[in-house]
């Protein structure tokens, strides 16, 4: 792996935390008081990845689900299974003060194989478009 594949690992295993997830909602477009709050969406799974031209986009730290168009009753649990029934961290239903140890060590472990995929997928995709340039290069040789 190289540094920057490190640092994305070192990163994205630390959103296994709900408290570092909550640390990615540095403005929501809710107050604390609605269902669809920043600390619900924190405690559910999410991250958020949003901007000025979408200012309500999150993902799940573990499925990737990204999701916006959020009301403000929402909840995000029930948002977050409707949208990616197979998650298996929402399939567990319970925030992580209330996880066992063993189903926090498994959240992790499914999260490592997850951000080992991408950074494969990422790299075969290189050496995949590397290839399709040395058979474009090759038939102008011919
Ligand atoms: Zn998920």
């Amino acid at each position: 792996m190289d540094n920057e594949e490190m640092t994305t690992l070192k990163v994205e295993l630390e959103f296994c935390f709900e408290k570092r997830r909550k640390e990615t909602f540095k403005s929501w477009v809710f107050n604390d008081k609605v269902n669809c709050s920043a600390a619900k969406l924190a405690e559910a799974g999410f991250i958020f990845i949003g901007n000025r031209h979408e200012p309500d986009s999150v993902k799940c730290f573990l499925c990737d689900k990204h999701l916006d168009s959020w009301d403000e009753d929402d909840d995000p649990w029930t948002e977050h299974l409707k949208h990616s029934p197979g998650c298996s961290f929402v399939k567990l239903d319970k925030p992580e003060k209330t996880l066992t140890l063993m189903e926090f060590i498994n959240i992790r472990n499914e999260l490592i194989e997850n951000i080992f995929k991408k950074i494969f997928k990422s790299r075969k995709d290189q050496v995949d478009e590397l290839i399709d340039e040395c058979v474009d290069l090759l038939s102008t040789l011919k």
